[in-house]
């Protein structure tokens, strides 16, 4: 999938050093590839080149730099008393990712770290910068695998999961010099008083509707599925239709009833995203496929229903066609709602900086929402052009990234200071 341009960090790359955008313009050399966007996958050495690069930037602003034991790199500001804010996302990507997917929420919480020390500000409890491992899950299929750990959910049953290339979980963290079986030290959410995080929008409509900040009000409950399909590889000329156990027929069969199932609701997706069959030949009958069912809705009853009509799909289909099926959920988070009161800070902060500001649901999956479980969680976004992300022409005008790390650093002290 190459692209003949990457004009999107060469737009960034012009603005002045120091910035925000500067920074991720620099940022953005790690793992890309001329015409190929950025990869940096979960435990790879071109992820941890990011987490070098990162980590001087921490250690610059004064923070304590550590990593823990699922990955996640931690740049801690060390005042105060009690629980702390923490800021975070993630520096993972997609295969032939972008510039700003993840890595602005953690170079602008560092740029907040600044500005709060520019304004004089001494917060009242520590603050914490991380970057989470993993958040996109491309590799192994284990989306926020480093907040998952750090919320202290159990992801023993995890090392066992295959790469493309056949390397498991547990091997690619060896490689890099992890242990995991210690990824259970990494449970760290009861010393966090609130989670904040600052990313881009993913989707068309701030940047459609000219608004600068969006402050989110809720993210989507996901379930994520893997099945598999098995019939009768036979040959294509002489196999009768009707006696075909056709595997592909099934598939396909399963993703426009899902299609058709969602369509005409609102606030519900699904997608079949990867899907292989074999033998794979012209001439031949498919006996085996295999592909993913992502599904979301906004809400906890949609959610359910969602996850009930794929099983019952599946299984009818399977039986109608006369295929052996096997289905495994393999990533299940409910949707979550927002606190309240970080979403009236994030418009206060928007209007102390003269930003325009709307609430907005979050139809993407982030950290915040497996924060969003356990402690009091807001999101900020800022405008995609022209709606597109995953993809090496993500772009946010660079006067968007600043203002939108003001207002992070703004709401941070406004925080702060409610409690003081
Ligand atoms: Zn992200």
């Amino acid at each position: 999938v190459a692209r003949e341009s990457f004009g999107a960090v060469e737009r960034l790359r012009g603005a002045p050093p120091g910035s925000v955008s500067a920074d991720l313009a620099e940022l953005a050399r790690i793992g890309s590839s001329p015409g190929a966007g950025i990869e940096r996958t979960a435990w790879s050495p071109e992820l941890f080149a990011a987490y070098d690069w990162v980590a001087r930037r921490m250690a610059e602003q004064g923070l304590a730099v550590q990593i823990d034991g699922a990955g996640n790199l931690i740049g801690s500001w060390n005042v105060g008393r009690g629980a702390a804010i923490v800021v975070g996302s993630h520096l993972d990507t997609v295969p032939h990712g972008g510039a700003l997917d993840g890595a602005l929420g953690v170079v602008a919480g560092i740029h907040a770290v600044r500005l709060l020390r520019e304004r004089g500000v001494v917060p009242s409890r520590p603050l914490r910068i991380i970057a989470f491992m993993d958040e996109e899950g491309t590799r192994f299929d284990t989306a926020l695998f480093g907040s998952r750990a750090f919320a202290g959910d159990d992801l023993s049953s995890l090392g066992d999961r295959l790469d493309g290339s056949g390397i498991s979980l547990r091997e690619a963290m060896a490689n890099a010099g992890y242990d995991h079986r210690a990824v259970g030290s990494a449970r760290g959410v009861a010393a966090v008083h609130a989670y904040l995080e600052l990313h881009i929008e993913q989707g068309p409509v701030l940047s459609a509707d000219g608004i600068a900040v969006g402050a989110v009000t809720s993210i989507v409950g996901m379930r994520r599925f893997q099945v598999e399909l098995v019939g009768c590889a036979n040959h294509a000329g002489t196999t009768p239709m009707e006696l075909r156990r056709d595997a592909l027929a099934g598939a396909a069969r399963i993703s426009l009833a899902l299609r058709d199932f969602v369509r005409g609701r609102s606030c519900v997706t699904t997608n079949v995203g990867k899907l292989s069959i074999e033998p794979g030949g012209a001439n031949v009958v498919p006996g085996r496929a295999e592909f993913t069912i992502d599904v979301r809705a906004a809400d906890a009853a949609g959610i359910v229903e969602l996850e009930d009509f794929v099983w019952e799909t599946v299984r009818s289909v399977a039986r109608d066609e006369r295929l052996e099926s096997r289905v495994e959920l393999t990533f299940s988070l409910d949707p979550v709602q927002f606190d309240p009161s970080l979403i009236e800070a994030i418009e206060r902060a928007a209007a102390a900086e003269g930003a325009s500001c709307r609430r907005i649901e979050s139809g993407a999956g982030h950290d915040a929402m497996v924060l969003g479980q356990h402690v009091p969680t807001g999101m900020i976004f800022v405008p995609s052009d022209g709606g597109v992300s995953h993809s090496p022409d993500e772009y946010t005008p660079p006067a968007n990234l600043e203002l939108g790390t003001r207002v992070l650093a703004t709401c941070l002290q406004d925080v702060l200071s409610r409690e003081r």
